[in-house]
């Protein structure tokens, strides 16, 4: 019989549940103390989860474990080892153990470590998280890691991630105790991922060496029709696709991922898939699955699935929305809302701290979502401008301002004062949906950071939020400590109302696509970093230095190294593109059109012969047209071969990065303005590959 959902969700998911039935009850007692205290795990408590678990998942078809980790490449990375444990006789019996558990040993020589491969031993280690659940794929027991160098320098985006959830927690529970609330021993981020991406025929794109090579089309000119009609967007779903999605679900929901809203998104061929949130690294690792599960599903469909920011030019690319809160332990949403004066007062200290987190940690918030891919969306008009403003909508403006004018809490200087806010509204989603030009918009009990790339792990935007927030929840501690615990309501208005006015600069509920914002940005003095060279220098600038360490987020090395890589994955992303553009243009794009120029030439000359004058001169018209074109691309292709050379030629660092971006991309771009001219007029045919028309309008 078919399993029902809720009996398949979680299915292959070694669930809380699994483990209070099958461990000893003092075991999972300390394991729980463990993940919910994050204190030190015993090594019997350790083999008494390694027995369950094998026990487990053997019974569930694996046979074999693997750690799991998230090197910094931002992909995942695994190496599996089998159960079996050699005994007499040539048997074998199924075996792991604690310590197999905790710890893994892979060879980190061969991931990215930028500044930490130079000084310490290339040597890497895997440590179980036990704060996301292990789980089977394929015939193999996934377990979750983080992954640290021997000297204990963080390797992955795993553990900085974690540092930055402790530290938000600890900020946030002392400015809670302060406001009385001693209750709380937990402050939990949580995040619930929206995830966009393209469906493509497998055939069509087994042709397209761009799309293999670089995730994009480095050619191509606009279709007959793009998505101007917006009729794709919510639209009906092609019966392929829909089975697709179907079988994705059913994917995710076995690995316990609550996908739970699917549709069609505004480019052709574009879609959508957002699950239900979780706890930001539980979240993390499943939106590492999810995008995994989803390019090997549509394989199983004869779909391929990008992932790439801008896989065509001229339709949008896709992102991310990050929607991200704060819940405590006890189960209170702290972004949301209160019903009385004293949870109002908790909310707007949260939400400045969000508003000052924002405003004075801008340049780290974008240099999270800088990427190759990103650089062609943002600032596009389709996705957020680079510009990292905040969208609270009318009526949490309105209450700002209030606040600012002392309308709100009442006058503060005043002693007497009331302490009771006026009750604020739980504000109606509607009211806060309706910008979808701002970067960063609050939207009821939760903020949305909508510039993330679509195929960027999620983790460093939210170390960045995380630990931002922290550092203002702990500055705002700083100020409230010595106050007078009688008048902290007054302390706490007054820290509101100076934090409001201080950064309300970052707040813009405008229109974000326009030239008049930029200006108004660069008058308020905020950051618009354009490019990915432009974003990087924040992760070493030395205020962002400064949080990192103080918090614990990062040490210095780790940021140099992560700074190198981010530098490296840049400048090589662009280098495949430039030699890859260079390759379709030199074996595909310039014989085809020579061919067809060969093939024109020849049909005039031979009406010449018959005395046919009038196609003839139409022909000989096409012919310059295209002979002028083919110059133009080869002439360009050559500037790029001379250019990719000198890049190649200069030191790994800022500058090269800076080059590829303003010299070679600036190539490539001029390489397709004269190829997307003459690709229209090249019949089909001559190009060994499909154009747009025939990639995004299929039937
Ligand atoms: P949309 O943005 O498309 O209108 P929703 O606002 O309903 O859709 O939800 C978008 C995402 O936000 C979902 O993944 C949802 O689970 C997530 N979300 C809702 N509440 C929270 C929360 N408190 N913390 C983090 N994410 C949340
Ligand atoms: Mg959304």
């Amino acid at each position: 019989m078919e399993k029902s959902i809720p009996e398949l969700f979680g299915s292959l998911v070694f669930t809380d549940k699994i483990m209070r039935d099958m461990l000893p009850k003092d075991m999972y007692k300390a394991l729980r103390k463990t993940i919910d205290n994050n204190t030190h795990l015993e090594l019997d408590v350790a083999n008494a989860v390694a027995v369950a678990m094998k026990e487990w998942a053997v019974e569930n078809g694996a046979t074999h474990f693997t750690h799991w980790f998230q090197p910094m490449t931002g992909y995942t990375a695994e190496k599996h080892d089998s159960f079996i444990c050699p005994i007499d006789k040539g048997e074998v019996i199924m075996d792991f153990s604690g310590k197999e558990l905790v710890k893994g040993e892979p060879d980190a020589s061969s991931f990215p470590s930028g500044g930490i491969r130079a000084t310490f031993e290339a040597r890497g280690y895997t440590a179980w998280d036990p704060t996301s659940p292990a789980f089977i794929k394929d015939g193999t027991l996934y377990i979750p890691t983080a992954f640290c160098s021997y000297s204990g320098e963080a390797l992955d985006k795993k553990t900085p991630l974690l540092r930055s959830m402790d530290a938000i927690s600890r900020e946030a529970v002392k400015v809670l105790k302060l406001l009385g609330k001693t209750d709380v021993t937990n402050v939990l981020t949580t995040v619930g991922p929206e995830q966009e991406y393209f469906l493509i025929d497998i055939d069509d794109y087994a042709k397209r060496k761009d799309l293999i090579f670089t995730g994009r089309t480095l050619l191509g000119a606009p279709a007959p029709k793009g998505q101007e009609m917006d009729d794709h967007y919510f639209g009906n779903l092609r019966t392929r696709v829909a089975a697709f999605m179907h079988d994705l679900d059913v994917e995710l929901w076995k690995l316990g991922i609550p996908a739970k809203t699917k549709h069609n998104e505004v480019a052709p061929c574009q879609h959508e898939l957002a699950p239900v949130f979780d706890t930001t690294n539980v979240a993390v690792d499943h939106n590492q699955l999810t995008m995994e599960i989803m390019k090997k599903v549509a394989e199983k469909h004869g779909f391929a699935c990008l992932l790439h920011e801008k896989p065509f030019a001229g339709i949008n690319g896709s992102g991310k929305h990050n929607n991200w809160s704060l819940t405590t332990n006890t189960g209170e949403n702290l972004l949301n809302p209160g019903k009385t004066p004293g949870e109002n007062t908790q909310f707007l200290i949260f939400l400045s701290a969000v508003i000052k987190a924002v405003d004075e940690y801008a340049d780290l918030l974008r240099l999270s979502v800088a990427s190759a891919g990103n650089d062609h969306r943002l600032g596009a008009n389709e996705a957020p401008p680079a510009i990292i403003s905040m969208f609270l909508g009318d009526e949490l403006t309105a209450v700002c301002e209030a606040i600012e004018k002392d309308e709100y809490f009442g006058k503060v200087e005043n002693v007497q004062m009331e302490t009771g806010a006026k009750v604020l509204p739980h504000f109606a989603k509607d009211t806060t949906d309706r910008n979808r030009t701002s970067p960063f918009a609050f939207t009821g009990n939760k903020f949305e950071f909508r510039s993330l790339g679509s195929s960027v792990s999620i983790a460093g935007p939210n170390i960045m939020l995380n630990t931002a927030v922290a550092e203002s929840l702990s500055f705002f501690y700083e100020v409230l400590k010595d106050k007078d615990p009688e008048r902290m309501d007054e302390a706490v208005h007054k820290l509101v109302k100076d934090t409001i006015i201080k950064h309300k600069r970052v707040i813009f509920n405008g229109n974000g696509y326009t030239e008049e914002w930029v200006k108004e940005a660069e008058a308020r003095g905020l950051f618009n970093l354009k490019s990915t060279p432009d974003a990087m220098g924040a992760l070493i600038a030395e205020k962002n230095k400064k949080m990192f360490i103080k918090h614990g987020i990062y040490t210095e090395t780790e940021l140099q190294s992560r700074y190198e890589i981010r530098i490296e994955n840049y400048t090589k992303t662009l280098h495949i593109e430039a030699l890859t553009l260079k390759d379709m243009i030199q074996k595909q794009f310039a014989p085809a059109l020579m061919g067809y120029i060969d093939d024109l030439t020849q049909s005039a000359l031979s009406k010449k012969e018959l005395g046919i004058e009038e196609a003839a001169e139409t022909q000989k018209d096409l012919i310059k047209r295209l002979a002028g074109l083919y110059d133009k691309v080869v002439k360009t292709t050559v500037n790029l071969s001379v250019d990719v050379m000198k890049a190649e030629s200069m030191e790994p660092d800022i500058d090269q990065a800076r080059f590829y971006h303003d010299t070679v991309l600036a190539d490539m771009e001029e390489i397709r303005k004269y190829a997307d001219e003459a690709e229209p007029l090249i019949p089909e045919g001559y190009l060994p590959y499909p154009t747009y028309e025939q990639i995004l309008f299929y039937v």
